[in-house]
């Protein structure tokens, strides 16, 4: 049974009992606490598009691993059409619902990886791997990847750190497992999750090899504390006042490791520092395709809301709006381009599933993530300063003063002030709110920065052959 309902999800979590903090309280009950509502509510959309008749093509595949229908969460990507199909669904639900869950995109990852470690060493990762999955598929489970660690003084190595627990380890190897020590951060929706997979979070070197760990293990593991923040969703949240952070509102957390024990058939890597290029480059090579789509996604929801915006009050045709409008589609097109550019030159892995090209898809997102911030900038100028001074949604709703507001925050005469309102609180979210922040965070640090987004074209890009080829040009023998 590859694709369960919301309320089997719903069911399934209450049996969890994972150690959880959020807002200053210890958590009884995930499924009930109020500041994961919001939240659960976004990861229940996911289960009940699998089920709706309408939805469902986009939203399951078929399983070659337990030949049944699974979810498009637990799926592995095979060809490079897949990845495609992926691709498409994330650029047009993310122009309208934010998110995705590009964490799904994990699994590929993994699979390289193991693969690539069994080869040379002999161990049988993947197919540990490969049970893990067969189990995430048939019970239609949630991940979240828990691959930064804390890292404390980025200028030293993990075990040059005062604080050895700063990047997480393994402090002991047993006849069924491994216990490991430390900490991930920013585990995305981690305690509405069934697992956490962790993985290094950067190259490692002989002298760190303890901290070459790779595993999945259920959230409720003994040992396991989570921190969470609540989501940028307000509790009191509404459809007119928060149109974006009702849609997407993800869960934080700090994820601490107090010498939890994981058996090893969980276990993916463990001490094999030399392959921990190979799962960077594996992943820099999937999440960046789908974080440019992400990207390029939510600038068509901008570029729709600027031009909506424009016309609203009047100004659609004012040459320097159109211009701006017109860069962020050309920026839009830009990250969409270089993913299906990054896709179509795919090298076939020989565990059976292709891996983008990694150049193409972080030239792609830095150019798009870098626009995007400006974009959010253009967005507010272009519905001006109402977006952070309008009265909120109670004074439109009161009958003394909403006449007032009806009168004069109307813009063109043929839009009810409502509609204007409507799409102002939209902009105000996504610019000028604790949302806007996250909306902002997310396109610059989530799935790496732009700074590492340049080191891996630089790494990745032939520029010692364009120099030959330049000096071929100019008859330079030299
Ligand atoms: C909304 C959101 C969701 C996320 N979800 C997840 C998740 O689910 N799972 C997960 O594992 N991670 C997640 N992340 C983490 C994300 O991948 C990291 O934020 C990102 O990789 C940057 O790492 P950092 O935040 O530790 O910043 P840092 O690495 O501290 O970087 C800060 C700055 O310092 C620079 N810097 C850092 N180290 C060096 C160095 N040695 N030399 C020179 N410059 C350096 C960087 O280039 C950057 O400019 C998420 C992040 C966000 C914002």
């Amino acid at each position: 049974m590859g694709i369960k309902t919301s309320a089997e999800y719903l069911e399934s979590l209450k049996k969890l009992k994972p150690t959880v903090y959020i807002a200053g309280e210890k958590v009884e009950d995930v499924s009930t606490n109020k500041f994961f509502q919001p939240s659960i509510k976004e990861v229940c959309k996911f289960y009940d598009w699998t089920n709706d008749p309408e939805k469902r093509d986009d939203f399951v595949y078929w399983s070659s691993l337990i030949n049944e229908e699974v979810s498009f969460w637990t799926h592995i990507r095979e060809t490079k059409e897949e990845f495609v199909d992926l691709l498409k669904i994330m650029k047009k639900n993310n122009a309208r619902n934010f998110c995705s869950f590009c964490m799904g995109i994990g699994p590929c990852v993994f699979w390289a990886t193991t693969y690539d470690i069994d080869q040379a060493k002999g161990t049988n990762y993947q197919e540990r791997l490969r049970e893990f999955f067969k189990k995430l598929q048939r019970e239609d489970l949630r991940f979240c990847l828990g691959v930064m660690d804390p890292k404390g003084d980025r200028s030293l190595k993990p075990s040059e750190q005062a604080d050895p627990d700063l990047h997480l380890r393994i402090v002991e190897r047993k006849a069924d497992g491994i216990v490991v020590n430390g900490a991930k951060m920013h585990t995305s929706t981690a305690p509405l999750a069934h697992y956490i997979f962790c993985a290094p979070g950067g190259f490692l070197t002989e002298e760190d090899k303890d901290y070459a760990v790779s595993f999945a293990i259920p959230i409720d593991t003994k040992g396991i504390t989570f921190i969470a923040r609540p989501s940028p969703c307000p509790l009191n949240a509404t459809q007119m006042s928060n149109p974006a952070s009702i849609r997407h509102n993800m869960v934080e957390c700090l994820t601490v490791f107090d010498n939890v024990f994981v058996p090893w058939e969980n276990v993916f890597m463990a001490g094999e520092w030399e392959f921990t290029d190979r799962f960077i480059h594996y992943f820099s090579s999937y999440g960046r395709p789908v974080k440019a789509t992400c990207i390029s996604a939510r600038t068509d929801m901008i570029a729709g809301a600027a031009a909506l915006i424009a016309d609203y009050n009047g100004v659609s045709k004012a040459s320097h709006i159109r211009s701006k409008i017109n860069d962020m589609v050309i920026s839009s097109e830009i990250g969409w381009g270089c993913v299906m550019g990054a896709v179509a030159n795919s090298v076939d892995h020989p565990s059976g599933i292709p891996i983008p090209d990694i150049s193409m898809s972080n030239a792609g997102l830095y150019h798009t993530r870098l626009r995007f911030v400006e974009f959010l900038g253009m967005l507010m100028e272009i519905a001006g300063g109402v977006v952070t001074t309008m009265p909120i949604e109670a004074d439109f709703r009161n009958e003394e003063t909403r006449p007032l507001i009806e009168k004069y925050f109307k813009a063109k005469s043929d839009i009810p002030t409502e509609d204007r309102l409507k799409l102002l609180y939209l902009i105000q979210e996504l610019t000028a709110s604790r949302f806007g922040g996250y909306f902002l965070s997310s396109a610059i640090c989530a799935v790496g920065t732009p700074e590492t987004n340049r080191l891996e074209v630089l790494r990745n890009y032939d520029l010692l052959a364009q120099i030959e080829n330049v000096k071929d040009i100019c008859d330079i023998k030299t």
